[in-house]
């Protein structure tokens, strides 16, 4: 677990499993020459990934930004996504029935399975932010996306949902802003604080190597909308030196970002306050 501070508000980068995928499928039309420099795929062609919600201690309480992987995966599963279990809650000052508000950036198995226990259960005792679309879409998937819902832990979060639409503050300093793209309902979450803006970027970025414009994903239902989407807040975390966590890099990453004398985009890593 990494702690990162703000004024106000401490953000602690957790741990919530790590897993494996297709490395064609992560980047799109990126030829794997280029991007297995970057991450090198094992004998499956599945490179190395993990899951790290945010947990921010704000002045009026505790915020997760996403739950994670999780735990309680089948044989099956584990075999096609070489998962390794973790407990985000392992070592954090709080446990879950402290938390007040749980935002998600979308609803997919590697976002969101954290938030129940394979039977079903809720494990918490907050309410989950999702834009209104994504929630209708997870629960009415097509055959391109159903894969990524899990129907049997999306049941458990039935009822519990605080549905918004397009960008809204949440919480005191906490926003939620519709990106699409990955999903048509997919959304980022910034946490302003008075000296820092902290920006969870979910599969806007989903790794660090993912920053140069073109590098989206083939899991991206609407791949032009997300490149529009990057353009627009690229430059936004750029202007405002925004400290951005990425959600999948297998070694938790946050870092600001930059453009190089080439013209593209890239990322210098921020070290943590503390552990
Ligand atoms: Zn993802």
């Amino acid at each position: 677990m990494r702690v990162f501070k703000g004024k106000r508000t401490t953000v602690y980068q957790l741990n919530s499993g790590k897993f494996a995928l297709d490395g064609g499928a992560m980047f799109g039309v990126v030829p794997k020459v280029l991007w297995n420099r970057l991450i090198p795929s094992d004998d499956l062609n599945r490179i190395p990934m993990a899951t790290h919600p945010l947990l921010v201690k704000t002045p009026k309480g505790w915020v997760l930004i996403e739950s994670g992987l999780g735990t309680g995966w089948d044989e099956k599963f584990h075999k096609i996504y070489d998962v390794a279990e973790e407990d985000p809650f392992m070592d954090t000052p709080i446990g879950r029935d402290e938390v007040s508000l749980i935002v998600q950036t979308h609803l997919h198995f590697d976002h969101a399975g954290e938030l129940s226990t394979p039977d079903g259960l809720f494990r918490y005792n907050a309410p989950v932010v999702v834009q209104n679309m994504e929630w209708a879409d997870a629960r009415f998937p097509h055959e391109r996306s159903r894969a990524s819902y899990v129907q049997e832990r999306l049941n458990a979060i039935e009822g519990k949902l605080r549905l918004v639409s397009g960008t809204a503050e949440v919480w005191d300093g906490i926003y939620v802003a519709k990106t699409g793209g990955h999903t048509r309902g997919h959304q980022i979450v910034l946490i302003r604080d008075l000296d820092r803006l902290f920006v969870f970027t979910g599969d806007l970025l989903p790794t660090q190597h993912h920053s140069p414009l073109p590098y989206v994903m083939g899991y991206d239902l609407f791949p032009e909308e997300m490149l529009f989407a990057r353009k627009y807040w690229y430059d936004l975390f750029i202007r405002e030196k925004a400290l951005l966590f990425t959600p999948h890099d297998r070694i938790p990453f946050a870092g600001e970002m930059y453009i190089d004398e080439r013209g593209k985009h890239r990322l210098r890593e921020i070290t943590p306050d503390g552990d």
